[in-house]
């Protein structure tokens, strides 16, 4: 699994946010001078405290769609806001980051000894009618709902850079990750692990939007950030790689749960689903499994777990009362 010995210098777009800055973590304890780009879109530098007292982490405030100056051998591109709430709140931002973000860093490694891992998607795949997902099915995407601008900018991004590797030999890692979830996600993100971990701390109902029977694969950062490594390995890997839990659960199980673990018996209230919400979504994990031995780990239980104690003391260290 290690990435090798000698210092070498990784790019970590995205760095401040949820993923990246387990990342720059991760790529800190393997060795690596690591170089963190970010513009706080929807960052914050708090995740980087650890990263910030090592010497080997240099933290660059900048915008993925401007030239990217910085050379490494590895670069791994999470710059994107992830949560619907946020890409949705500026979707020309989200498109154009997620396509001149990857055109910006196929400029930078063309023609250099570089490999790009770049943070690609489950909605890749839309509301699927396909189950569970394999990488060679190619979704069901609505090009112009609300959804899109994450979508297809995410879509777009892997045929850049698809083709950047077809004409110039470009070395690109395509990761589709599904749902991921752990301690550092913003309190205010949107997405429906820390919304329901959030609401049952504040002792607020817990908002299922829908009927609660759509479905989502929930995989803990840490297993994630395994495969994500696990891609960056020496030899090529041509073609996407899905990286997720295949543990599929509705999303009532998953309030039912939070409420379980915190041992609470808040209401659940029912809210609208948002349009073209996907009505499934599980990744078939194969490819991962045979290509990088890439097996989670991490069962929801434990995983939420783990990141209601996180929440809990940063709440704690917002409000002495934590709330
Ligand atoms: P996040 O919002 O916590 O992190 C995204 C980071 O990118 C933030 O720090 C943000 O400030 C930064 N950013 C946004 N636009 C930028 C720009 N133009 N220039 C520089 N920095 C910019 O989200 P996350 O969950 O950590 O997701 C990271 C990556 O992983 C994203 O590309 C996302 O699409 C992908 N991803 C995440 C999940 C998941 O479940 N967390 C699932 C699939 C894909
Ligand atoms: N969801 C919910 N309540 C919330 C937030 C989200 O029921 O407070 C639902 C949402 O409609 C979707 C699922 O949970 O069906 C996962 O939503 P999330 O935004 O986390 O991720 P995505 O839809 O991008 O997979």
């Amino acid at each position: 699994m290690g990435l090798g010995a000698a210092r070498k210098t990784a790019l970590v777009t995205g760095a401040a946010g949820f993923l990246g800055s387990h990342l720059v973590d991760r790529l800190l304890d393997e060795g690596y001078e690591v170089v963190g780009i970010d513009n706080l879109m929807t960052g914050d530098l708090g995740n980087l405290e650890r990263a910030g007292r090592d010497p080997h982490f240099h933290f660059q405030m900048g915008d993925v769609r401007q030239s990217i100056h910085v050379y490494a051998e590895l670069v791994f591109n999470f710059a994107c806001p992830a949560s619907p709430v946020h890409y949705q709140s500026d979707p020309h931002a989200t498109l154009t980051t997620s396509v001149l973000g990857a055109l910006r860093l196929v400029e930078m490694a063309r023609g250099r000894r570089c490999t790009i891992v770049h943070a690609s998607t489950s909605e890749v795949y839309g509301d699927p009618t396909v189950h569970p997902q394999p990488e060679s099915y190619w979704g069901n995407v609505n090009p112009i709902g609300e959804r899109s601008c994450y979508d297809e900018g995410k879509r777009c991004a892997e045929t850049l850079l698809n083709d950047a590797r077809r004409a110039w030999g470009v070395d690109v890692r395509i990761a589709r990750i599904f749902n991921t979830y752990g301690p550092r996600m913003a309190f205010d993100d949107g997405r429906v692990v820390s919304n329901f971990i959030v609401q049952a701390l504040r002792e607020k109902p817990l908002t299922l939007f829908g009927d609660g029977k759509q479905t989502r694969s929930f995989c803990f950062v840490k297993d994630l950030i395994e495969g994500i490594v696990a891609l960056a390995r020496p030899e090529p890997i041509e073609g996407p790689v899905n990286l997720g839990n295949p543990e599929e659960f509705t999303i009532r199980e998953l309030a039912e749960e939070v409420l379980r673990l915190l041992g609470s018996d808040l209401e659940i209230i029912h809210a609208p689903l948002p349009a073209d919400d996907p009505r499934q979504r599980k990744p078939d994990i194969t490819r991962a499994r045979e290509l990088l031995g890439f097996s989670p780990r991490i069962g929801l239980r434990d995983g939420l777990r783990a990141t209601v104690v996180d929440f809990q003391a940063r709440l704690a260290e917002r409000s002495p009362k934590g709330r």
